[in-house]
């Protein structure tokens, strides 16, 4: 069967791009995961720390791991101050230069959502020097528009909430779209997408999906994950870095869109074993699949923990090229949706040839 994205799959795109999971608060996206991959898959389970583990039963004994992650970088709230104003510190790795002036989602003690907006001094008032230097994030705070720490905290927001950068989930032509989060909720998607293309088949491995909480603050699911799961092979689905805008030289550009999937050869967290990167690159040749290699080392995956976890994995990295990932949006072209899709497919098919 030939995949094709329709209007399913921008649906499930927007609903995952536009759901609340800061680290450590994934409950939303994993509600939202739960509903869409209990026809496609044989049993599922929460786990202590949060991570959704979906079995689908092979023939075979091998067992593979497909990862995403549902967390998104984020904040939480730090102090109120007396005026009603919120500082906050980062969940994940923000540049500070560009956080001021956004909007901003919080999260309520009774799961409510109050916006607010990152507030800054006015470029009036500042002196040339000022205007000239990022704003260090401890002199940023959100206003939601409240007059004293007791309103604030009549709202439900107290230490400890956390937040998101609001932004709706857009889509800017026939193949391009522009979202929050699509670090990893694109690929929370592919991991779905793929589940749902197998639905039908008898496969030769036991496909174990995961996804994962707390990427974005160290790999921490996808590490206690993998030591329940015990894969003999792994694939971490990202949406990865895509720097291919102009002043950035080629070097300098971990991937580009339009050029289908991005095999990672190595980045900060693994160096995946070379046969997986060949067989990959063997498949995508059969399947006539478009797909580029990422210029290494940039970014750590999921994929380091769960290959250094228990007995170890031959693990690797699949994703999607996204411009602007870590920001408060990011952009990405359905087609290498679409084609990574096609890879990840084609590869639970035949892994069982790597093992
Ligand atoms: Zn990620």
């Amino acid at each position: 069967m030939r995949y094709e994205p329709g209007e399913e799959t921008l649906q499930l795109l927007r609903t995952l791009s536009e759901a609340f999971g800061v680290a450590g608060f994934e409950d939303e996206v994993r509600t939202l995961i739960q509903e869409r991959i209990e026809p496609y898959v044989d049993e599922m389970r929460v786990d202590a720390l949060g991570n959704l583990i979906a079995y689908r039963r092979g023939r075979g004994e091998r067992v593979l791991m497909l990862d995403a992650h549902m967390d998104e970088i984020g904040f939480m709230v730090s102090y109120i101050e007396e005026g009603g104003f919120l500082r906050f510190a980062p969940l994940g790795g923000w540049d500070a230069r560009i956080i001021p002036s956004h909007a901003l989602t919080i999260k309520t003690s009774s799961g409510g959502f109050v916006k607010g907006a990152i507030g800054t001094p006015p470029p009036h008032i500042l002196k040339p020097e000022e205007r000239e230097k990022p704003f260090p994030l401890e002199e940023l705070f959100v206003d939601i528009g409240a007059t004293s720490r007791e309103e604030v905290e009549k709202l439900g927001i107290r230490i400890g909430s956390p937040a998101v950068i609001a932004y709706p989930f857009e889509r800017l032509n026939e193949d391009v779209v522009m979202g929050k989060a699509l670090d990893d909720r694109v690929g929370c998607a592919v991991l779905i997408e793929t589940l749902r293309a197998l639905k039908d088949e008898e496969l030769e491995v036991t496909v174990a999906a995961n996804f994962a909480v707390c990427e974005e603050v160290g790999l921490r699911g996808a590490r206690t994950a993998a030591f329940q799961i015990e894969p003999d092979l792994a694939l971490a689905l990202e949406g990865t870095v895509a720097a291919d805008v102009p002043g950035v030289p080629p070097t300098r550009q971990p991937t580009a869109l339009g050029k289908g999937p991005a095999l990672t050869v190595a980045d900060r967290s693994l160096i995946p074993h070379p046969k997986l990167v060949e067989f990959l690159l063997g498949v995508a040749r059969d399947e006539e699949i478009p797909c580029q290699l990422k210029v290494p080392p940039f970014g750590s995956t999921d994929a380091g923990a769960i290959q250094q976890t228990g007995k170890g994995a031959i693990a690797g990295v699949v994703s999607v090229p996204c411009r602007y990932i870590h920001s408060p949006f990011s952009l990405m072209r359905l087609e290498d949706f679409q084609h990574t899709v096609r890879l990840v497919v084609a590869f639970t098919r035949r892994c069982q040839e790597l093992l």
